[in-house]
């Protein structure tokens, strides 16, 4: 007869490897961490190579099992030898975090609460929406695509999972971000849910983290400098303050391990609420 797993037992991954795009920060750098304190070799790249190395040399020095990779995810073919890399490294590839990505900023609204000149639709910067496009949308999609690749050669293990960092403001009008972020991560939305039922068979799962708020060095880190921003911020929320980068660990944790074993294609909300009110101007 088999046995049920027990509960904790379905969150192990020591021994899995995991990759990690933009890891040299936020939320990225939480995921390597946190799959490197459940055990698995991490490779952590990002387009900042110094900060890449910086990061996975002080998880070695922490005592766990990672390496780096410079990697810019706009360029398909430094994605696809970052993943090569990983496999050859490591013997395979079970856990992939698409994660890089960046708001280029011009929101409608002015961080100051006035209209933003430059943020409106007729004369929004046609370079911005390129580049915002070009590494939220375009970055998430090579980063799939080489992942699937290599999982669909996973010949000793079955399958794998893909992590999709996408955003509140794939479902909500967030007026303060630009606004090629919106429609960007409300493509990934979408892109997430085709992958995840075309990879399916193949034992590949594809979940999408959808963050609120986080404290990191997104949009140059304005929120780290300027406390009555990150003060107006935290007022957006319902539950009273943008969140810390450990606190998406857990959830992480849930859609790359067995214990997210029957989640597949679903677009988790991590926003203290925010999808429950509308986002008003600072
Ligand atoms: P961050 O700036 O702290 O980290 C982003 C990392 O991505 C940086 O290390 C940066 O060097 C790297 N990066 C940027 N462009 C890249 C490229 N072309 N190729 C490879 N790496 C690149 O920001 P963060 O908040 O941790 O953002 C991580 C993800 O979380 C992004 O996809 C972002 O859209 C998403 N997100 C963040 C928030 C938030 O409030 N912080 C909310 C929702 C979604």
């Amino acid at each position: 007869m088999n046995e049920a797993p027990r509960t904790l037992d379905q969150f192990a991954i020591a021994g899995r490897t995991a990759i990690v795009t933009g890891a040299a920060s936020g939320i990225g750098l939480a995921y390597a961490e946190c799959m490197a304190e459940a055990g698995a070799r991490v490779t952590l790249t990002d387009i900042d190579a110094d900060g890449a190395a910086r990061e996975a040399q002080r998880l070695v020095d922490a005592g766990y099992t990672a390496r780096w990779a410079a990697c810019d995810v706009t360029d398909l073919h430094a994605v696809a030898r970052a993943f090569d890399d990983h496999v050859a490294a490591y013997g395979g590839c079970d856990i992939a975090f698409a994660n890089a990505g960046l708001d280029v900023g011009d929101g409608f609204w002015s961080p100051d609460g006035t209209r933003n000149p430059s943020g409106q639709i007729d004369v929004y910067p046609k370079d911005k929406w390129d580049r915002s496009i070009a590494i939220n949308l375009t970055g998430i999609f090579h980063t799939v695509r080489e992942a699937a690749r290599v999982m669909k050669a996973n010949t000793q293990r079955r399958g794998g999972c893909i992590v999709i960092t996408s955003s509140n403001a794939a479902e909500i009008n967030e007026a303060i971000v630009g606004v090629p972020y919106m429609a960007a991560k409300a493509g990934v939305k979408h892109f997430m849910r085709h992958a995840a039922y075309e990879l399916a068979a193949h034992g590949i799962r594809v979940n999408a983290i959808a963050p609120g708020p986080f404290v990191t060095n997104i949009g140059d880190g304005w929120v780290k400098k300027d406390p009555a921003a990150k003060a107006a911020w935290d007022r957006l929320v319902p539950v009273g303050r943008m969140a810390e980068t450990y606190q998406i660990k857990p959830l992480a944790l849930l859609l790359a391990s067995d214990a997210g074993s029957y989640m597949t294609g679903s677009h988790v909300m991590i926003d203290g609420g925010m999808q429950l009110g509308p986002v008003r101007p600072l």
